[in-house]
């Protein structure tokens, strides 16, 4: 077998491993490269594992730099099934169709930018590559051994990062002896509400594994709630807007779930809270469809009530006018709005709106990419540019990490533990970390490996 690193190596985007069986080839994830506009449209747009000649992919989650990228995959020739759990089918559909929009969206404003002399700009992809591409979906369940093959099989177990996150083993039978090739996608967190844990599978000749926050410890979920509450307090107290740029797909779905929480044991003073995300609508909606997947505690709170992601105060935003009219908005009000990363999106406006004022809060709860605006407020820098302007920062800013839905060092820790537990691991590959948190990953995992672990750089091979 061979495995090449086409994305995610030495970076948090673009995931996109190459796994080739004799002349099988399977591609784990087809993710977005995201961040800089002109360096990542350049990586997009080549494919290096060409994706006319590729079997099938394995998505483990739908999070666009896992998935963003399947239907220029697909523009590109590939035509073979793409396998994911149900729930990733539900939640993909949607990210996917958005995802199209955005592309139209970004090839029009590229083509205004460069003038109508300039050569038509393509988009990455179309929502009718989109359209097609998700024919191509077959979904897998939970837990059980599906025959890709003759000789391979491949089994999704619950990775707990978002709704249908999947770790993958994939079983190969190379001359009589079977090979386990084990694939974390994005691991998530143990003890965290909502989902459920991470999965622990047993031993692997070679693992996959992330590595975002291999060198951190997140404080605990309990301790986000008791922050968010005195967050909200002091708003209130003090008049101000808290603005929390969360991704539409989990982040969101989590802070709903801790508010309505804190709404039920009346810990929330009488503040509205907008939603303000048409795509996190969605999203939440296709969580409640598949509430049957979640952890007991979602269970047990569906017996009083009916929705975890509903209560009195919230109102999710629809229209840009109604979103718009936040701006103007007086007194306290919380938004939690898109991206998370605060690139683009909705919460760009909330953000301008805010951060030149002192009684205004911004939270930032996920990892934020470098040279992103989000890692520009969270170092608090005095200005942020936002549509091309120098917007003063003096909100009040709030970092708290425990909201994060990637696993820390102890989570891996633990999860490496249990693969190795009557087992054992061979050769591990590091990839979807920035340098610390890879070689973090490393050294966590060195006792644990046959191999002395290997951190690739992109285009990458070897021979497992
Ligand atoms: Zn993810």
């Amino acid at each position: 077998m061979k495995l090449t690193f086409y994305g995610a190596a030495g970076e948090v985007t673009g995931s996109q491993h190459l796994l080739e069986i004799g002349d099988r080839r399977i591609l784990f994830d087809c993710g977005l490269f995201q961040g800089h506009r002109a360096e990542c449209r350049a990586k997009n747009e080549q494919f290096h594992c060409r994706p006319m000649d590729l079997d099938a992919v394995i998505l483990s989650h739908a999070h666009i730099d896992h998935c963003g990228n399947l239907p220029g995959l697909h523009r590109h020739g590939f035509d073979g099934p793409v396998f994911c759990t149900g729930a990733t089918a539900d939640v993909a559909e949607l990210m996917l169709n958005d995802a199209g929009k955005i592309q139209e969206e970004d090839a029009r404003y590229l083509q205004k930018k460069l003038g109508s002399d300039h050569p038509p700009v393509d988009p990455l992809y179309d929502r009718s590559d989109v359209e097609s591409l998700l024919k191509l979906v077959e979904p897998l369940d939970y837990h059980e051994w599906h025959q890709l093959a003759e000789d391979v099989r491949v089994r999704f177990s619950d990775a707990g990062h978002i709704l249908g996150s999947a770790i993958t083993e994939l079983e190969v039978l190379e001359d009589g002896e079977v090979k386990r090739v084990v694939f974390t996608g994005d691991v998530g967190r143990r003890g965290l509400p909502l989902l459920r844990d991470p999965e622990p599978v047993q031993g692997c000749d070679v693992l996959i594994t992330e590595s975002t926050y291999g060198n951190r410890v997140h404080s605990s979920p309990d301790d986000i709630k008791i922050e968010l509450k005195r967050i909200i307090d002091e708003a209130y107290v003090v008049g101000g807007r808290v603005i929390i740029p969360a991704f539409s797909l989990g982040r969101t779905q989590h802070l709903v779930y801790f508010l309505n929480e804190l709404s039920n044991e009346n810990q929330l003073p009488p503040i509205p809270i907008f939603v303000d995300s048409p795509l996190a609508r969605r999203v939440t909606s296709v969580y409640r469809d598949h509430a049957n997947i979640m952890d007991a505690e979602v269970q047990e709170l569906l017996r009083q009530d009916s929705d975890p992601f509903g209560f009195r105060g919230l109102q999710y935003v629809g229209s840009p006018q109604e979103s718009a009219e936040l701006n103007w908005r007086q007194g306290a009000f919380v938004v939690i709005s898109a991206s998370g990363m605060c690139e683009s999106g909705r919460v760009v406006h909330h953000l301008k709106h805010a951060m030149p004022h002192i009684e205004n809060t911004i939270v930032l709860i996920g990892f934020q990419g470098a040279h992103t605006s989000g890692r520009k407020i969270a170092e608090r820098r005095p200005t942020v540019r936002i549509f091309d302007e120098d917007i003063p920062l003096r909100a009040h800013v709030e970092v708290l990490s425990g909201l994060s839905a990637h696993a820390d060092a102890l989570d891996f820790k633990w999860w490496f533990e249990q693969l190795h537990a009557d087992s054992y691991i061979g050769q591990a590959f590091i990839v979807h970390g920035e340098g610390d948190g890879a070689k973090a990953q490393a050294r966590t995992l060195e006792h644990l490996c046959d191999e002395s672990p290997i951190i690739p750089q992109a285009g990458q091979s070897f021979e497992v």
